[in-house]
């Protein structure tokens, strides 16, 4: 068939795969004259769309949406010591307006504390303003010196979903954490995206941080993808940005912060867990169109196929199914071509047969097809794009959890880590941890958990309860 001329480097490939699916179905144009900056195509940004409104609905129950500006005075960045060493490599900064040199440079955001704290302490006067719940969907840079990759490692992420939040106590920032931690689950469940939520180690937490939890999502070349961070300021920042508020007793105190972001590595996750040698596989949750309705027709148009096209259309969009026709003067061959690349989840044939029938079919990204009746349509398409959702993430979630394997030794694990992840004890001392790392040329994810007696320390060979991850890492 001419159609697959075009086809996709082979999955095995990853890396390959990964770029060439970018442009052939349209998500990212990587053709932008400045490195590690990309452009949305329209499809790509009605995925992005989908997604973050997901993520807003979440959002929206109990935080408010907000924007904070994009430059940072240069004085504001560097006051918060340990933040800004995290982060003045990658800082870009606006040194003239015109011809003439600003007195104070600017920097462009790298993520928004420096320029969202200073007004926390403005607005939080007393314990009645806690808790304080914003967050934004913004652009940020960083001057990336690794290898950059669209939607994976950028200079202008694009869509950074940032919450900051702000609390009476540590404790009660704490449980925040664990909100925020619930509702990156629900998200990430929905987009069928598997993860594992890890306590990174002391030297790989967030500049400024008491501590960090990360979602990490493996893709298919067994290294690790952060999609999720969340981390608890304790009174760090509100230390150095002077954010107090009265107790009941009267008296200032500081507060205790959180904050939590999302980019779209999101996006990333889905295209290289779910997709396939044929393109794209997005669940219905991720995809603007979950259904492309294909006509059948012959010489002349049998028996109304097009106006039972239609009909179906009309039936499934007026029960929430987002259905579209595709009656270009295609042969049908080179419709799925395309609809697949695209990620459809179903797409529904219809021929003079199926309506004689009274019937239609239905065929899954999968390639699996069955015939179905007309009777009832939407219900059924409504439980199969249900099962397929669920499916979806079932599969993913198994083939994650078939390459996380507890290894012995440090030998085992570098082999491991070729094609998944090792789970091995740690002591929990930095001088181990980091030696773990050199050896078997790896990240240390942390702890996802710990077990009774998990063994002992492959460097120093203390017992230890402690289970860290290790895995090669975008
Ligand atoms: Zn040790």
């Amino acid at each position: 068939m001419e159609e697959e001329s075009k086809s996709l480097p082979s999955k095995d490939n990853f890396s390959e795969w990964y770029n060439e699916l970018l442009m052939t179905a349209q998500i990212m144009d990587v053709r932008y004259p400045i490195k590690g900056v990309y452009v949305w195509y329209p499809f790509g940004f009605s995925i992005r769309k989908k997604v973050y409104n997901m993520l807003r609905n979440l959002l929206d129950v109990d935080h408010q949406e907000t924007y904070f500006p994009m430059l940072i005075p240069k004085p504001e960045l560097l006051k918060e010591s340990e933040h800004i060493k995290g982060f003045e490599d990658e800082v870009y900064w606006v040194t003239h307006g015109g011809l003439s040199e600003l007195e104070v440079p600017l920097a462009l955001r790298p993520t928004s504390e420096t320029a969202i704290y200073p007004m926390y302490k403005l607005w939080i006067r007393s314990h009645a303003d806690l808790p304080l719940k914003l967050y934004q969907i913004v652009n940020t840079f960083r001057y990336e010196t690794k290898h950059t990759r669209p939607l994976i490692r950028l200079r202008e992420i694009t869509s950074f979903k940032e919450a900051h939040t702000a609390h009476e106590t540590w404790d009660d920032a704490e449980k925040q954490v664990h909100e925020a931690m619930d509702l990156y689950s629900e998200f990430f469940t929905k987009l069928a995206v598997p993860f594992i939520v890890h306590r990174r180690p002391e030297w790989d937490k967030f500049p400024g941080a008491d501590y960090t939890m990360a979602f990490d999502a493996m893709m298919p070349d067994g290294k690790s993808l952060q999609i999720g961070t969340v981390h608890h300021l304790g009174t760090k920042f509100a230390k150095t940005y002077d954010i107090t508020y009265e107790d009941d007793k009267g008296e200032r105190q500081y507060v205790n912060q959180t904050c939590y972001g999302i980019s779209e590595r999101c996006i990333a996750a889905v295209i290289g867990i779910h997709g396939d040698n044929k393109g794209l596989v997005l669940p219905p949750n991720a995809s603007q169109t979950q259904i492309v309705i294909i006509p059948i027709v012959f010489k002349k148009d049998e028996g109304g196929v097009k106006d039972a096209c239609q009909k179906v259309k009309e039936l499934l969009r007026a029960n929430d199914i987002i259905a579209v026709i595709d009656d270009a003067d295609e042969r049908p061959g080179a419709k799925y071509y395309k609809w697949e690349m695209k990620g459809t989840p179903f797409r529904i044939e219809i021929g003079p047969r199926d309506l004689k029938n009274n019937s239609v079919m239905l065929v899954r990204r999968d390639g699996k097809k069955e015939s179905i009746s007309m009777d009832g349509l939407p219900e059924t398409v409504r439980n199969k794009l249900m099962d397929f959702q669920t499916e979806l993430l079932n599969v993913a979630r198994d083939s994650m959890m078939s390459r996380v394997k507890s290894c012995e030794t440090l030998d085992e694990a570098k082999q491991q880590i070729e094609n998944g992840w090792a789970t091995m004890p740690w002591c929990g001392d930095k001088a181990c941890g980091l030696e773990m790392e050199n050896v078997v040329n790896c990240k240390l994810l942390g702890e996802a958990h710990t077990i009774k007696g998990a063994g002992k320390c492959p460097v120093c060979g203390k017992a230890t309860d402690r289970i860290i991850t290790m895995a090669r890492s975008y």
